[in-house]
């Protein structure tokens, strides 16, 4: 390709300490690509300088592209967002907080000009994090490994380039609980890595705390997994053979043994026990349901309140009216007028 154009997708949530130094870095690199850039910001409901400073950049350097939701609907919506107004052929996402090195991107865009659709940046080693953040995460990407089909390379997040081809075909896939990083290997197309080393981030605090990370990784096993809907069948399973097995065993011990299985207290523990397990897959079971309920309500992914920077193409479209898939190149607006 002659003239490449590649666009950057970056999910800004109270980041007013690192996006100076963001823009910095990555216009430093924008300028060393060999083809056209543009930088998409995403401000995902943050009331702090954020969008102030975004809209600054924006009038400094066409470049830059600035979308604003409504209030904060997500990192993976800000990235989904992103990916949808971008008009690159090649769209990469990348952290805001500079954990992830934008200089990075020069060797994703080199592997994606030997051929590569989807580029991976692997994690070959992260700096300043702790160790339950590197230990949670470590035991999330074996989870999910175990659980589903899916082969998500294990110590990759959001940090990838994709192709063209690729990213249209991840714009069809509209549901609700959005695995980013699941999806974009679920939609196929021919993989590659580049290693890197994380580091720390400049500045602020991590957007995910324990519960969001929780949460996060539910969305990533439920997305892609129905082995905790079956693992009901299994333990059921077991338990109706073994109180298969008990009943001969109980009457025997009854026979030879006059004060075997007198007590409440066997009685009691089993049924606590097993009423337990119950409403564990009773929650699992609701976990789905809940799912299902938000995706057949069909709301909008997102909604926009300010965009700035877009050519007129992709700045007034009506809002979503069918459920069909997007065709190629048909820019996606979730906005309610
Ligand atoms: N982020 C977002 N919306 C949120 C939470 C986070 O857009 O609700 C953005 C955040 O600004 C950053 C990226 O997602 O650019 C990753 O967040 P963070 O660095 O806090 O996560 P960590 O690296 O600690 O997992
Ligand atoms: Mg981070």
């Amino acid at each position: 390709m002659n003239n490449p154009f590649h666009s950057i997708v970056v999910p800004i949530y109270f980041e007013e300490e690192v996006l100076p130094e963001l823009y910095k870095r990555m216009s430093a690199v924008m300028d060393r690509i060999n083809g056209e850039t543009e930088l998409i910001l995403v401000n995902d409901g943050s009331t702090d300088e954020s969008l102030p400073i975004m809209r600054r950049l924006q009038q400094q350097d066409s470049r830059v592209k600035v979308l604003s939701f409504s209030r904060n609907f997500g990192h993976q919506m800000a990235i989904t967002a992103g990916i949808d107004y971008a008009q690159g052929d090649t769209v990469t996402v990348i952290d805001a907080d500079l954990q992830d090195p934008p200089e990075v991107i020069l060797e994703l865009i080199e592997e994606w000009e030997r051929g590569a659709e989807v580029v991976l940046a692997v994690r070959a080693k992260r700096l300043g994090e702790t160790w339950f953040k590197k230990f949670t995460a470590s035991m999330f990407y074996r989870v999910i490994d175990g659980m589903t089909e899916l082969k998500i390379p294990v110590d990759t997040g959001d940090f990838r380039l994709m192709d063209r081809k690729v990213v249209n075909a991840l714009k069809q896939v509209r549901e609700h609980h959005r695995f980013m990083r699941g999806l974009s290997v679920w939609v196929g197309f021919k993989q590659s890595e580049v290693k890197y080393v994380r580091h720390e981030r400049y500045a602020g605090e991590t957007k995910y705390p324990l519960k969001k990370m929780l949460r996060f990784a539910k969305d990533g096993i439920t997305s892609f997994s129905y082995v905790p809907l079956q693992m009901a069948t299994t333990l059921g399973f077991i338990f109706a053979i073994l109180a298969f097995l008990s009943i001969p065993a109980i009457i025997l011990a009854r026979l030879y043994w006059e004060t075997a299985f007198l007590g409440q207290a066997s009685t009691f523990a089993s049924v606590m026990f097993l009423g337990g397990i119950q409403l564990i897959f009773l929650g699992i079971i609701g976990e789905y349901l809940g799912r299902i309920y938000n995706e057949v309500k069909r709301r909008p992914l997102y909604i926009v309140s300010e965009k700035l920077g877009f050519d007129e193409l992709t700045m007034d479209l009506p809002p979503r009216t069918r459920t069909g898939p997007l065709s190629a190149n048909e820019p996606v607006e979730m906005l309610i007028n």
